[in-house]
């Protein structure tokens, strides 16, 4: 090894390790927040980058265990992987033809495209100097060097990494062993992760399944796909398998943490209790079941050792089919099979296998009977699901690893000792600089670990701790934006790295804002106006920013928006909120959603009533852009697009008004010169919202209504031509739409636009006529 190549210049470098769910999407965040020159290093083994073992399979009957609105890739965006299955709906029409909705079970495959994509977009979308680099290898060492490390791969090449993270997932676990077994014949035995499971097997063939778990149901999906017609015989211990997934009314928590009881027994008895307690009111078990995942990590982490140990010995399997469940057409399918006889699942151990010309004898004793069956199989197929006892893995780099003392298997055998962050514990109890893990490693510290859920939280909270572990190396604050802002020369550096901006378009009295992260140079426009695009590319330009997004508060009556033409000169994404009208957008959004910029986070606040699909952005806490909800003494008016005043007077009240007094109003339009308030101010002085200058006597909701039906204002002068416009998101403007015969208003609308285009009146002067 020659590490000759590590100069002065190397880039600050993560390696992961494993490119699975959790290895990508540690990979992404990283991507998507780095704010100083950064080199990933994504290792996976197979060829299926960004997929791993749940989301390579091939075939479309294998369906995710979890719906698709639980499956967002990113827990501050739940709808994130809905919205993607919907624009990419035509793509994917030949994975699943029918329509689908949040509680989905998408296929498995589908999924693997997924996590891709979000891979390929933060690439894409990422600072230049930060990079990503996929390697298609196997890393078999790693190898301190200063505050570093040597990372080793199979083929013999070697690289220098600031941080190493363990995304290593689930390995297969060995069968059972036998004796006088041979645990390698590959002739009858097969792993059913492998992809010659189920090769060259004869359709009339009968097949063993070792394991009745989850896995084991792909192995008979995968059966049943291939129209075997074989006897399956599958066998477990016990003989249980996953239940099936039911739609159920949430149950309210009914533990926490501290009231859990700290022995298997109890905690056992509590659960039944409470399903006692949840069916007499009408409430199924799995509600039950599911209300403890919140808290599920907390009660293990108080389970005393013996008592994990105890849970393991006699629980987990029980836990595991109530736990994990299957999709309900893949229940389906398993019923069928068992109804018909094909399937036949019983408990009981392997005693023998006695290889046999064309397969196997193999004994089996039945658990109650203890009675001996042989069953003549073509083919064993090893389900026992994931290896998580890291004290005996013989994964070539957790033996490595374990060799040199730099991870510490877990003292009850489910994965590696880590810290609250991920990072792992060594061999003498240190907390390691160098080495990380996510996912199942963790198993033995939180228990529910594997899934997406959780999965997605730690993979977020990971990159971020990876970030703020390494050295300060920012990029220098350009010296004009140091002049603008001190006006002093650039003595003085600022605090903050959001870069806020407010830009006027004076024929429409439209504000857009312009925000970015200084260090990192990416920016939005959120309201752009067509007319003013030039203005704002210049703006980015002289700031040296990089837009990533356009974002809209809503869709505008009275003037196009930039985004289309911005789109088309800098490949940023444009970003509406959800609008079955908008077909252009490349991502719509709903409340809650948070897109981040940089290190600035802004925060999507539903706030329909002028329009019904509006949104509030909320930048960093302080600033809130309130579009057309909320003006300077004001509001937008509500009497088309599917307004409704009492509708926007419950989201300013109830929503905007929540937010702290010193929280910053930014509007959409001021018509009077002003460019800033407070919510403290509104509250007091906006005379749609209080009766009382001053006092704070809020009107009542009926009040409002009253105000805003009585407003008399004419139809915006644009409407016509902006509102098809906009729908396209001012992308290019169908000759047709401008047309206000064709144009997409309803007949209501378009009789409106024809009575105002024929008074020509000034929108703008009667907009404010009755401002109370
Ligand atoms: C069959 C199956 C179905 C599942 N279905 C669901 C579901 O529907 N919903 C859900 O939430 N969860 C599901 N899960 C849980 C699953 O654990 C997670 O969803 C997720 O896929 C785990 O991702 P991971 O990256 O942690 O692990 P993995 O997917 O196992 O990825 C780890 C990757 O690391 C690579 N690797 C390991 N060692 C090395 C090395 N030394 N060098 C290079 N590469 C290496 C492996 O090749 C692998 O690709 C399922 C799991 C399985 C096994």
């Amino acid at each position: 090894m020659n590490p000759s190549f590590l100069t002065a210049q190397t880039p600050t470098t993560i390696a992961i390790v494993g490119g699975g769910f959790s290895g990508s999407l540690v990979a992404t965040h990283l991507l998507k927040t780095a704010s100083q020159p950064l080199t990933i290093k994504l290792i996976e083994r197979s060829h299926q980058m960004g997929k791993g073992i749940a989301y390579s399979t091939n075939t479309n009957c294998h369906l995710l265990n979890v719906s698709a609105g639980n499956m967002s890739a990113f827990a501050r965006d739940p709808g994130h992987l809905l919205r993607w299955l919907q624009y990419n709906r035509n793509e994917l029409a030949s994975f699943f033809p029918e329509e689908v909705n949040a509680s989905s079970f998408i296929p498995r495959k589908v999924y693997g495209l997924y996590i891709q994509s979000i891979l390929a977009e933060a690439e894409a979308t990422a600072p230049s100097d930060v990079r990503l680099e996929r390697l298609t290898d196997e890393v078999v060492g790693v190898q301190p060097e200063g505050k570093g490390a040597i990372v080793s791969l199979r083929s013999g090449l070697c690289f220098a990494a600031d941080k190493v993270v363990l995304a290593l997932g689930n390995s297969p676990s060995a069968p059972p062993a036998i004796k006088n077994a041979d645990s390698n014949n590959e002739s009858y035995l097969r792993n059913a992760w492998s992809a010659d499971a189920l090769a060259d097997l004869d359709l009339d063939a009968p097949v063993l399944l070792i394991g009745t778990g989850l896995t084991m149901v792909d192995m008979v999906l995968s059966l049943h796909d291939r129209q075997h017609r074989g006897k399956i015989y599958a066998i477990s211990r016990r003989g249980l398998f996953p239940q099936k997934h039911q739609a159920a009314k949430p149950y309210p928590s009914f533990l926490t943490p501290e009231t859990s009881p700290k022995s298997v027994r109890g905690w056992l008895h509590r659960l039944r209790a409470e399903v006692e307690v949840a069916a007499a009111q009408g409430y199924d078990w799995r509600s039950v079941i599911d209300s403890l995942r919140p808290i599920t990590q907390k009660i293990w982490q108080k389970l005393p050792t013996e008592e994990q140990q105890r849970f393991l010995r006699h629980l987990t399997p029980y836990w595991d089919v109530h736990r994990h469940r299957i999709a309900p057409k893949v229940a389906d399918v398993v019923t069928e099979m068992l109804d018909s006889g094909q399937l036949n699942i019983s408990a009981g151990r392997i005693r023998e296998y006695q290889a046999l010309p064309d397969g196997v004898a193999v004994t089996v004793c039945q658990r109650k009977t203890h009675a001996n069956t042989v069953l003549h199989v073509h083919r064993v197929v090893n389900c026992t699901g994931v290896a998580a006892d890291y004290r005996r893995s013989p994964h070539p780099l957790i033996a490595d690893l374990r060799s040199q003392g730099l991870i510490r298997p877990n003292a009850i055998g489910l994965g590696l000792d880590a810290d609250a962050h991920g990072a792992l514990y060594t061999a003498d109890s240190n907390v390691s600089t160098l080495l990380y893990t996510l996912g199942t490693p963790r198993k033995g510290d939180l228990w529910e670990t594997i899934a997406v859920p959780e999965l997605r939280v730690q993979a977020q909270e990971l990159s971020q701790a990876l970030l703020q572990s390494l050295p300060v190396r920012v990029r220098p604050i350009p010296t004009m934006l140091l002049n603008k802002e001190t006006g002093d020369g650039g003595s003085q550096i600022p605090q903050s790295s959001l870069l806020f901006r407010q830009l006027f378009d004076p024929e429409t009295s439209s504000y857009t804002y312009l925000i970015a992260d200084r260090q990192t140079g990416d920016a939005v426009l959120v309201d752009p106006v067509l007319e003013q695009v030039d203005r704002d590319l210049q703006s980015l330009d002289e700031l040296g920013l990089k837009l990533r997004y356009c974002l809209e508060t809503h869709l505008h009556a009275d003037h196009i928006t930039g985004a289309g033409k911005l789109r088309q000169q800098t490949g940023c994404q444009v970003i509406v909120p959800q609008n079955p009208a908008v077909t252009k957008a490349d991502r719509s959004l709903v409340g809650g959603e948070i897109i981040d910029v940089g290190s600035v986070a802004i925060e999507a606040i539903f706030t329909p009533g002028h329009s019904a699909s509006h949104i509030a952005y909320l930048v960093n806490k302080t600033h809130l852009l309130t579009g057309d909800a909320l003006f300077i003494r004001g509001c937008g008016r509500t009497d088309f697009q599917g307004g409704d005043p009492g509708t926007l007077y419950d989201v300013v009240t109830q929503s905007l008004f929540t937010l702290p007094d010193d929280t910053l109003v930014y509007p959409a339009h001021d018509y009077k010169g002003r460019t800033v308030s407070t919510i403290g101010e509104e509250k007091r002085f906006n005379p749609r919202f209080s009766d009382s200058y001053g006092a704070l006597r809020e009107r009542s909701r009926s009040q409002f209504i009253t105000i805003m039906n009585n407003l008399k204002l004419s139809y915006p002068q644009k409407m016509n031509a902006t509102v098809p416009a906009n729908e396209y998101c001012g992308d290019f403007i169908p000759q047709d739409s401008l047309n206000p015969a064709m144009s997409l208003a309803t007949d209501e609308e378009k009789k409106q636009i024809e009575i105002t285009v024929m008074t020509n009146t000034e929108i703008y002067n009667d907009y404010f006529a009755m401002y109370i």
